[in-house]
């Protein structure tokens, strides 16, 4: 079934131990849309400048990417400009161009309106907001944010965290939105908040989903589950990594008839496997060239090294 997802489409300028790069496509939609095009239709909202040409598009639409509700406006499209020299799990923001998204106000096209699954990946809360009352009969809401929202935007985030089935987040994150250090705690503060379910990103060492009684509907309290990653020989730029996690985990889930909590792990194995491509070349490159027949290879790999 169809997901619609707004977030951010970008242009990214990075700098990792591996290299630079200037503006290459990026954004946490396209990283996300990428990633869970293997696995169901994808929808996407957001803007773009007259920077966006035919070619940044064609990234999209050829993994079937319907890109309908890209709005373009006069001016440039946002901007991202980031470091990972000091740490590569970490992303330091040098700069935060938001150009045509400080004027965006989102609309869904008609054609979107019958998507069951709704993501909401990383862009201001208000944004994200605007798009869910838009969309009130979906299945399932799905979340991504960041430190950029968490400190200045928090009244705003914490009105879309109420409406949320899934937040994802990243260690630090989860620190800063609960004000715990310690990770279970965090993790039950932050459900406190309203998602139903988190999962807690930990870069090169994997994810960890935490759930509340009211994770399946079912009342049930169940016990965290921690999904490992593909060790790899060479990060060559993490930018899109947690976007694409949650576009293989969302995309997985949409793929099936239920959210049992069987599909929930299996799912984020599927995350861990869409970030393993993410990371291994700059921006995009790498998830364009990646095939079904790669990722059950990777899904398998995964399970072998991390059971008994
Ligand atoms: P991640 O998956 O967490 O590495 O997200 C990387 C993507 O997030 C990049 O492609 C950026 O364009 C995008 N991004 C960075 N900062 C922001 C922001 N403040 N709002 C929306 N998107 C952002």
């Amino acid at each position: 079934m169809a997901i619609l997802v707004v977030g951010s489409v970008a242009f990214d300028s990075l700098e990792t131990p591996s290299g630079k790069r200037e503006r290459v496509l990026g954004g946490a939609a396209t990283h996300f849309a990428l990633a869970a095009s293997f696995f169901t239709d994808v929808r996407v909202v957001g803007v773009v400048g007259e920077d966006f040409l035919p070619a940044h598009e064609a990234v999209l639409t050829a993994k079937g990417v319907d890109t309908t509700g890209i709005e373009r406006a006069p001016g440039l499209s946002f901007h991202w400009t980031g470091s990972y020299v000091k740490d590569l799990n970490a992303a330091d923001t040098l700069a935060t161009d938001l150009n045509v998204f400080a004027e965006f106000s989102p609309k869904i096209p008609a054609s979107y309106e019958d998507s069951d699954y709704l993501f909401l990946a990383n862009i201001d809360p208000v944004l994200q907001a605007q798009v869910r009352s838009q969309m009130p009969h979906v299945k399932m809401v799905a979340g991504d944010t960041m430190n950029y929202w968490i400190g200045a935007h928090r009244e705003n985030l914490l009105k879309v965290l109420r409406e949320l089935d899934v937040l994802l987040i990243n260690d630090a994150e989860a620190r800063m939105l609960s004000g715990e250090s310690n990770g279970l705690r965090a993790a039950e503060k932050v459900m406190e908040l309203g998602p139903k379910s988190l999962i807690v990103k930990h870069g090169e060492y994997g994810a960890t989903a935490y759930f509340s009684a009211r994770s399946f509907g079912d009342g049930v309290a169940r016990r965290p589950f921690r999904s490992p990653t593909m060790p790899l020989g060479e990060v060559m730029d993490p930018t899109g990594a947690g976007d694409s996690f949650a576009g293989g985990f969302y995309g997985y889930i949409a793929s099936q008839k239920t959210l049992t909590p069987e599909v929930f792990r299996t799912a984020m194995f599927y995350g861990s496997v869409m970030g393993s491509f993410a990371v291994e070349q700059f921006g995009t490159e790498r998830l364009q060239k990646t095939t079904k027949a790669e990722i059950e290879e990777r899904f398998a790999h995964l399970k072998e090294i991390s059971h008994l």
